[in-house]
């Protein structure tokens, strides 16, 4: 089952001429989830060639501008095509009232049904037949959540030979057992799954957390992340203006990542504008230094999450 994210945009604060603002497409089995919005995504969208129609839900960090001015824009093309589904809007308070107002006073024309669900308290947000995504908590200028979207731990490896050993023979039966039912083997013996199967493989989990100061609850939060997607604002110089912004550095982020334990790769994004694309590598040496698996994000680089076993 395929896991990827697109980066539809890695800048902070404004776009640049070559630079969207910071947004990350994650698509799963052909399912799309929308991480923060800001000016110009339906264009990043497009340059992707991606099928934007299908997005089902939509999660929002913060209503600064810089990650909510995409929406209407977003909203408004997804009425052009046929939707059946309701789409979901999450985020945390105020982003009804954005929404509703933007509708309202741009006289919007929509045709589907959009949801939209304030976050006040952390924890699981969407659930889906096999994974979730929750939100927690970061500290920003005004009231900001990270995500995660976690996948469920899948059945064992299945071994045909100790299903043979055990008079179960090929057929519907194994797959009975792949799924974790018991079945009847030799005798009118039943025999368990687990008798069969190895131990349960880990599901794969992404993590998007941006524009916060950095701070030890989040590195729980983000442990164990095959991908875990964090803003790199400014060069270790510059700690204390990002402290004052409450903002972090890549450095920070690399800590983050190195203290959570588990994390496959970190991808540094949300980028000052005060930085040329030539320039970003300072942040990532930054990073590389403290967490040697960072890597620097770019617009339209696309990360695939693969299973680890
Ligand atoms: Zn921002
Ligand atoms: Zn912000």
């Amino acid at each position: 089952m395929n896991l990827e994210a697109f980066i539809l945009g890695c800048g902070g604060m404004m776009p640049l001429p070559h630079r969207h603002l910071t947004s990350v497409l994650l698509r799963r089995e052909g399912e799309l989830f929308l991480f923060d919005s800001g000016e110009g995504t339906q264009v990043a969208i497009r340059r992707l060639n991606l099928r934007w129609k299908k997005i089902s839900a939509i999660f929002i960090s913060h209503t600064h501008a810089d990650h909510v001015t995409g929406l209407p824009g977003l909203l408004m093309l997804s009425s052009q095509v046929e939707r059946d589904d309701p789409l979901y809007i999450f985020g945390p308070p105020k982003i009804a009232e954005y929404i509703e107002s933007s509708r309202r006073v741009l006289d919007m024309y929509i045709n589907y049904q959009i949801v939209v669900k304030e976050i006040n308290t952390p924890g699981i947000v969407y659930q889906g037949e096999t994974f979730r995504i929750r939100a927690f908590p970061l500290r920003h200028s005004k009231s900001c959540v990270g995500y995660t979207l976690e996948e469920d731990a899948r059945p064992g490896e299945f071994h045909p030979e100790k299903a043979l050993e055990r008079g179960v023979p090929l057929g519907p039966l194994w797959a009975k057992l792949q799924a974790g039912e018991p079945v009847p083997g030799a005798d009118g013996h039943i025999v368990e799954p687990s008798e069969v199967l190895g131990p349960p493989r880990s599901g794969r989990k992404f993590s998007f957390v941006t524009d916060t100061l950095a701070f030890p609850d989040i590195a729980p939060e983000v442990a164990g992340s095959d991908l875990f997607i964090c803003e790199g604002m400014f060069e270790h110089n510059l700690e204390a203006t990002a402290l004052e912004k409450k903002h972090m550095t890549a450095q920070q982020a690399a800590k983050i990542a190195r203290d959570a334990g588990g994390i496959a790769k970190l991808a540094l994004i949300h980028y000052s504008p005060r930085y040329a694309d030539s320039d970003l590598k300072i942040l990532l040496q930054e990073a590389q230094s403290i967490f040697p698996q960072s890597v620097l994000t770019r617009d339209r680089m696309v990360f695939p999450i693969e299973y680890i076993d």
